[in-house]
């Protein structure tokens, strides 16, 4: 572990804005810690200062907004669990919550902090892109959303700025047509880094054919993914087995995982096609 580094403590979100702009590429947000003293301790991070945004309010809480549900940045995943809103429309991230590490790293591990680290495995990332996420960020200067999809760009990597913070993540509202369905395949139940983690969401219209999907994966890919190409094989059509075999099939194309300890490239392939389409039979199942 680093022996000098400076940390802070803003009393309010102003103050802990002032100080990223003053540190700028020197300055680190803290959130949890769960993910960054890990890294500090092991020589995998390197920074001079550590700007806590533990216990700013401003960044807690979940709430309704003009047809959104907006969760601030440092919510944790506990919040995530138990809050109606998200119980209410956003099943698929509680679920994700639910089977996210261990009651303890989810008392302090955030929502904002998950997707900034940017792991491939990062577990709140596909529920979050299968309902269409977007992220805010904020600066001293300014405050910008962005599509969850655009705001990872790699292997740890985000479009989020020296001097920014995420602020809040927001989602459309799920019309009462819609229903998901959340899975993660681990080496064990709980406590476990994702071999795989997938989500989808589908409405459907009037008429029972598909009007919106979203199916996201995670641990395949140096990202977390839509499958646009088995999302859009369904839409207007009736989601009867074989149309979703063959989406499983084209989600599993699209995924490109890598051999390591938790499982190899081929075992990884195989287990998206089974997963999503039993995802998918899921969904079907509740608007039936
Ligand atoms: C034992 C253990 C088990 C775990 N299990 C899982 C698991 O099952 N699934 C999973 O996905 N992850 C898991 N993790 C990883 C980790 O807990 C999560 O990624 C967690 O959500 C990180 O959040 P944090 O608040 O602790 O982030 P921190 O460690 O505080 O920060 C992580 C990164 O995000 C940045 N950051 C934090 N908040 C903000 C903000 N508001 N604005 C801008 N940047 C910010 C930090 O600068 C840092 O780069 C596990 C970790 C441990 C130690």
């Amino acid at each position: 572990m680093q022996s000098e580094i400076e940390l802070y403590r803003p009393q309010n979100l102003a103050e802990a804005l002032t100080l990223l702009a003053d540190y700028g590429p020197d300055g680190t947000p803290l959130a949890g810690g769960t993910n960054i003293v890990v890294e500090l301790r092991d020589g995998h991070h390197n920074c001079k200062s550590l700007v806590d945004l533990s216990h700013l309010m401003e960044l807690r809480g979940i709430n309704q907004q003009n047809g959104y549900i907006v969760i601030g940045g440092g919510t944790t995943i506990t919040e995530l669990i138990d809050h109606p809103l998200i119980g209410a429309h956003a099943g698929i991230l509680r679920e994700a919550a639910r089977l996210f590490a261990n009651p303890l790293v989810r008392n302090r591990a955030t929502v904002a902090g998950n997707l900034v680290d940017a792991s491939p495995a990062a577990d709140t990332a596909p529920p979050l892109l299968a309902l269409n996420a977007e992220v805010q960020l904020m600066s001293q200067a300014a405050t910008r959303w962005i599509r969850l999809e655009d705001f990872i760009t790699g292997v740890r990597k985000t479009l989020l700025q020296p001097g920014e913070l995420m602020f809040a993540i927001r989602l459309p509202v799920p019309s009462d047509r819609s229903a998901g369905a959340y899975n993660k395949v681990g080496l064990r139940k709980a406590d476990a880094i994702s071999v795989l983690s997938a989500a989808v969401m589908i409405e459907l219209d009037d008429a029972g054919l598909c009007k919106q999907t979203g199916i996201a994966l995670g641990a395949v890919a140096p990202k977390p993914f839509r499958a646009y190409e088995a999302e859009a094989l369904l839409f207007g059509k009736v989601l009867g087995p074989e149309l979703i075999t063959e989406a499983a099939r084209l989600a599993a194309e699209a995924s490109r995982p890598i051999d390591d300890i938790r499982g190899t490239a081929a075992y990884r392939k195989r287990v998206v096609a089974v997963t999503v389409r039993r995802l998918l039979t899921k969904a079907v199942e509740v608007l039936k």
